[in-house]
């Protein structure tokens, strides 16, 4: 049996393994193909690319967009994108801006709290364009203002706290067009996670390709859950373990492992979506 993790996250947003790192992991555990989904960005994936095309494993080049319909977070992956298409790029460009411009307004709030942190200090650990929160606790950590990653959350950083900052989101349902305008196939991720149940209808009419069953924070219950919305809506499945490297304990990848058939009807549809566009 051949399977796949297609939710992975690198240095290129807030994970902590570099493309390469990932693709030597995945291929240790065994896995025949990958999806590099960092938030808000592509930029990693040509790396991921040609570390598995060294390895003979199959890569999938993906994204995760933080979103949003009716004031409610919803991620959604984007599969088999051009990384190359200028409406991708550009659009992902400002929000990355935002991202960036909303670590200069927690670090200005930690300032005002008495923290000497710059955001120069933060921009180069991250060293990405699509900078976030632990970027900001991995700094203040490394500057010695805080002794560790989850105080510099509790204390500083989760919502409610001082030097949270709100996050600027997408339209769902224009990310899911702006995926589709690139080639992909836009995945609605970790459903059980943000209670985006009521959403789904909304999504699926907007052009949902599929929903992620299987993930680490889902249940046994949970995945038949969602098995069960995907067949009614005639979604296609999908599954990853979200791994961020060391940043939450043990890596998480390969502890979800998506059976093959599943990918294949992934790239049956991304070629019957493309024979359409030219016909
Ligand atoms: P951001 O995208 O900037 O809002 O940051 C989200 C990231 O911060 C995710 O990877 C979360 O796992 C991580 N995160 C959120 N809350 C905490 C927490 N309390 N402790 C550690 N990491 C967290
Ligand atoms: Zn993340
Ligand atoms: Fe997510
Ligand atoms: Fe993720």
């Amino acid at each position: 049996m051949k399977f796949a993790d297609l939710h992975l996250h690198t240095q290129f947003s807030d994970g902590t393994f570099t493309p390469e790192e990932l693709v030597l992991r995945a291929q240790n555990t065994g896995l025949a193909g990958i999806a590099l989904t960092d938030h808000d960005t592509v930029e990693g994936c040509a790396r991921a690319a040609a570390a598995c095309a060294a390895g003979q494993m199959e890569f999938i080049v993906g994204t995760e967009l933080t979103a949003e319909h009716e004031d409610i977070e919803v991620h959604i992956l984007g599969y088999f994108l051009d990384p190359q298409n200028r409406r991708l790029l550009e659009r992902l460009a400002q929000f990355q801006a935002v991202r960036q411009n909303r670590i200069r307004e927690m670090v200005a709030a930690l300032n005002r709290l008495g923290l000497a942190l710059r955001a120069e200090t933060v921009f180069a650990l991250a060293n990405c364009k699509s900078p976030g929160r632990p970027h900001v606790a991995r700094a203040l950590v490394k500057e010695k203002l805080i002794s560790n990653l989850d105080e510099a959350f509790e204390r500083y950083l989760k919502k409610g706290r001082p030097a949270w900052v709100p996050k600027c989101k997408m339209s769902a349902l224009e990310s899911v067009e702006l995926i589709h305008q690139a080639g992909g196939l836009a995945v609605m991720a970790h459903p059980g996670l943000n209670r985006t149940d009521d959403i789904i209808p909304a999504l699926v009419a907007a052009g949902l390709d599929g929903i992620e069953c299987f993930h680490t924070k889902h249940s046994t219950v949970m995945a038949e859950r969602y098995l069960e919305i995907a067949e009614k809506y005639h979604l296609l499945v999908t599954g990853g373990s979200d791994c961020h490297g060391f940043s939450k304990k043990a890596p998480l990848i390969g502890t979800i492992r998506l059976p093959y058939d599943h990918v294949e009807k992934l790239k049956a549809k991304v070629a019957e979506r493309k024979s359409k566009n030219r016909g």
